[in-house]
């Protein structure tokens, strides 16, 4: 075997053709595999590719090795996967494969080793090598893959327009694999998948998001991206972030070009994070700004709001891309919101009150919010940036010094919602959420102190104001959840 495989990896080959042999079948490893390893790169999974019955095959095998691995298998497809020491093994029957049109469902029949690297998506991913004994070892490289690897291009086996139509998908990783090995899509290439973008919509999103993701993980996505951009791939599944794109110019005045601002922002965030969901963050941070343009006369171009809206258009978004919806929406479309807050604290003088202010929105998700909001800090001007990132490190240190002094962070009024219920004898309404903010604001400000006589005097005020008379004294309920505990 040409490639450097570990002697685990190399042991369960041993197997595998042994298997083989026993019951005359040929088979290969291929794909992904074989790439990664003539690439040097971290392999994960192993593909064994078979001229007859994967799963008969992969049976054999597991009974041979170790601890004898659970086999799971799928008849109607024809393939089985066992894990094995932390390796995902999967095999597979070589298979011809069509895609009727403007269908998903592949017709599959069985076929020989070149049928099968036929219907793979490139040159550098249908490499197979033996494992069968005799010729264990070889390498057959049918469309010459070895040379793609060596040039870094990524080709199809056969013409572009049949691999990108049979499955529109490896549209999405012709430039997945271009972004994270840093390889060329060729131009005729490049030209069928603008030319079969509006194919891309047959697939199902999953699949499609998956690939993003996977382009998002990249150490720099905005490659990829822009891929997408330019082969008219993005617009057809989130037409909300081309229409960040592009420069309008009027009396002379410009607007930078929002998209590849945002695509600068995410490699920045990649640099210093591999959090997928903060990358996600900056991704979306200024979606919002298209809706909430404006030229003001005499003034330019105008945002206002984008960030609120930015953070409401998150959910619709992870939604249509099929993301999750859950606490990591809720997270994207926080930072969202909160991105604009941290460089407005470089500005002039700013209070204690302005710093606990973000330090309470922000709660655990400061050191996210901090590092998107220095990410966002973009400009051809280098001395602009070097003096922004400057003040940026004293609004870090001044955060730092509230925070030692007020603990903020995670900090809840000393008068809750449940407590101004029971104080007034009403349920869930608006003027808890009047009274247990005005409480929150004025703790917020420095108006009155963190503790509970403050808050509940300046409760009763406002009461008063709003015509609202207590049933309880609450004086002695500081902490009993709202049961009452009457001492007098
Ligand atoms: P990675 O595991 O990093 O995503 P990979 O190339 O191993 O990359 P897999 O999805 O694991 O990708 O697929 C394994 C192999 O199966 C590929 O190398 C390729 O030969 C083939 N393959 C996967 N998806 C497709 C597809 N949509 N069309 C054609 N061949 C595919
Ligand atoms: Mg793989």
């Amino acid at each position: 075997m040409d490639i450097d495989c570990s002697a685990e990896e190399l042991g369960l080959f041993e197997v595998i053709g042994k298997s083989a042999g026993e019951s005359g079948t040929t088979c290969y490893v291929i794909g992904g595999f074989v790439r990664d390893k003539i690439l040097n790169r971290a392999t994960k999974d192993i593909d064994i590719v078979c001229i007859g019955d994967g799963i008969a095959l992969a049976h054999s095998v597991a009974k041979k090795l170790p601890g004898r691995p659970n086999v799971s298998y799928f008849k109607n497809f024809g393939t089985a996967h066992f894990r094995y020491n932390g390796i995902d093994v999967e095999f597979v029957g070589a298979r011809k494969e069509s895609y009727r049109q403007h269908s998903r469902k592949p017709e599959v029949t069985p076929g020989t080793l070149e049928d099968d690297q036929k219907r793979r998506d490139f040159t550098i991913n249908a490499l197979a090598i033996s494992l069968n004994e005799g010729s264990y070892g070889n390498l057959i490289d049918p469309f010459e893959g070895m040379k793609d690897l060596s040039l870094k291009k990524i080709r199809t086996p056969l013409e572009p327009d049949t691999t990108f139509s049979d499955d529109p998908l490896r549209m999405m990783r012709a430039i997945r694999f271009a972004n994270q090995l840093n390889f060329e899509i060729e131009p005729e290439i490049f030209a069928s998948i603008k030319h079969n973008r509006e194919r891309i919509r047959i697939v199902s999103q999953e699949r499609i998001t998956d690939e993003l993701n996977k382009i998002m993980m990249c150490s720099s996505p905005s490659t990829g991206l822009d891929l997408l951009y330019r082969s008219g791939l993005l617009k057809e599944f989130f037409p909300q972030m081309v229409a960040l794109a592009g420069v309008e110019i009027l009396e002379g005045k410009g607007h930078k070009d929002n998209f590849y601002h945002t695509l600068q922002v995410i490699d920045n965030t990649a640099s210093k994070s591999d959090d997928l969901w903060l990358r996600w963050a900056a991704l979306l941070h200024d979606i919002g700004k298209p809706a909430t343009k404006r030229f003001e006369d005499g003034h330019g171009w105008t945002f206002h709001g984008h960030e609120v809206v930015g953070e409401r258009m998150t959910p619709k978004i992870f939604r249509q891309l099929k993301l999750p919806q859950n606490e990591k929406m809720k997270y994207v479309a926080k930072l969202v919101a909160l991105h604009l807050r941290p460089i407005s604290l470089t500005k002039e003088d700013i209070t204690d009150s302005a710093m606990r202010r973000l330090l309470f929105d922000a709660g655990d998700d400061l050191e996210d919010l901090m590092l998107l909001c220095e990410s966002d800090i973009t400009s051809k001007n280098r001395q602009k940036v070097k003096r922004y990132l400057e003040n940026f490190e004293l609004v870090k240190i001044r955060l730092k010094e509230v925070e030692e002094k007020d603990k903020i962070r995670n900090w809840q009024p000393p008068v809750s919602g449940d407590d101004i219920m029971r104080i007034f004898g009403i349920g869930p309404s608006r003027a808890v959420g009047v009274l247990k903010t005005t409480i929150r604001e004025a703790i917020l400000d420095g108006d009155i102190p963190n503790n509970y006589d403050a808050a509940y005097n300046l409760l009763m005020e406002k009461a008063q104001e709003m015509n609202m008379t207590p049933v309880d004294n609450g004086k002695n309920n500081t902490d009993t959840g709202g049961h009452n505990t009457d001492k007098s």
